[in-house]
């Protein structure tokens, strides 16, 4: 247990291994910060990764970590969650990893508001393996898997949360880091499943969605949006088909969480249920 308040250094583990430039840079450091702002020390929370370059985050970040499988980041932070509802609960993921592998997944825990906050490194492509189109990489996106062209066009997570009931649904930029480090508190500081979709440039793979092209085509929104207006928001996550990406908490409501619902947990959490369970009385059949 940290005695002190903990600082960027106390969560800071290796050294990344990001190609210079990534985005990925500061989306590491706006955790590190908006957990140091929020009085977090790394031993009070636990954050579960995915696979690819926003995984690889699990041996930059010092907490209670989990690198979890493709796709089954979700799965595994509920989990923890369930387990321990005391414990604020990360899950770090990428779009092909989050919006592909783990689309299922993503939609249930949705539905479920499942009191998780997930921090999606979109660069609308697979990094780590070099260069594969993902479900945000755009129509006509050519790629190592797609060199004629992709033929689909992408999903879009924004509107795929908020039509599954996520109770809250906010997008940033990664060459915003202020804005970013604002954006996660916000997150954390929710009661119920959190997206926060990142738009991180790939600087490696992706030369279509740039800085550059970024800079030219967010924009945040205004103090006084009204985040609890659902159809605003729906109008809100479509602009991305007319390229225009709004940052800031695009919708956010309070609702039940899954854990709150459920009798056996909502006053105490599993884990210290057990501490007054024997559990040999469970297995005595079996050994
Ligand atoms: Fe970042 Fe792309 Fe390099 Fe991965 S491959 S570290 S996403 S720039
Ligand atoms: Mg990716």
């Amino acid at each position: 247990m940290f005695k002190t308040m903990a600082s960027i250094q106390d969560f800071t583990g290796y050294q990344p291994t990001w190609c210079p430039g990534c985005g990925d840079w500061a989306i590491g450091m706006a955790i590190k910060k908006a957990l140091v702002d929020l009085n977090y020390s790394p031993d009070q929370l636990a954050v579960v990764f995915g696979i690819g370059c926003s995984g690889n985050m699990n041996d930059f970040l010092n907490a209670y970590g989990l690198h979890s499988l493709h796709g089954r980041a979700l799965p595994n932070a509920i989990g923890i969650k369930l387990a321990n509802h005391n414990l604020p609960v990360l899950a770090v993921v990428g779009d092909g990893d989050c919006y592909g592998e783990g689309g299922n997944h993503f939609v249930h825990a949705c539905r479920g508001n499942h009191d998780v906050k997930v921090i999606v490194h979109d660069n609308r492509v697979y990094g780590l393996t070099t260069g594969q189109s993902t479900p945000t990489s755009p129509k006509g996106y050519r790629s190592k898997s797609t060199p004629m062209g992709l033929i689909e066009i992408p999903i879009n997570p924004l509107a795929l949360a908020l039509i599954s009931g996520a109770t809250f649904v906010a997008q940033s930029f990664a060459g915003d880091i202020n804005h970013l480090i604002l954006t996660i508190k916000e997150a954390i500081n929710h009661k119920g499943f959190s997206l926060i979709n990142v738009l991180q440039p790939c600087v490696t793979f992706n030369k279509i969605n740039t800085y550059q092209y970024y800079l030219k085509r967010v924009y945040k929104l205004d103090k006084n949006y009204p985040k609890d207006n659902f159809k605003l928001a729906l109008e809100k996550t479509l602009e991305v088909n007319e390229e225009k990406f709004p940052l800031g908490v695009i919708y956010e409501v309070e609702q039940p969480c899954f854990h709150e619902q459920i009798p056996q947990v909502s006053s105490s959490t599993l884990v210290d249920k057990k501490r007054f369970f024997n559990y040999d009385i469970l297995i005595k059949d079996f050994i």
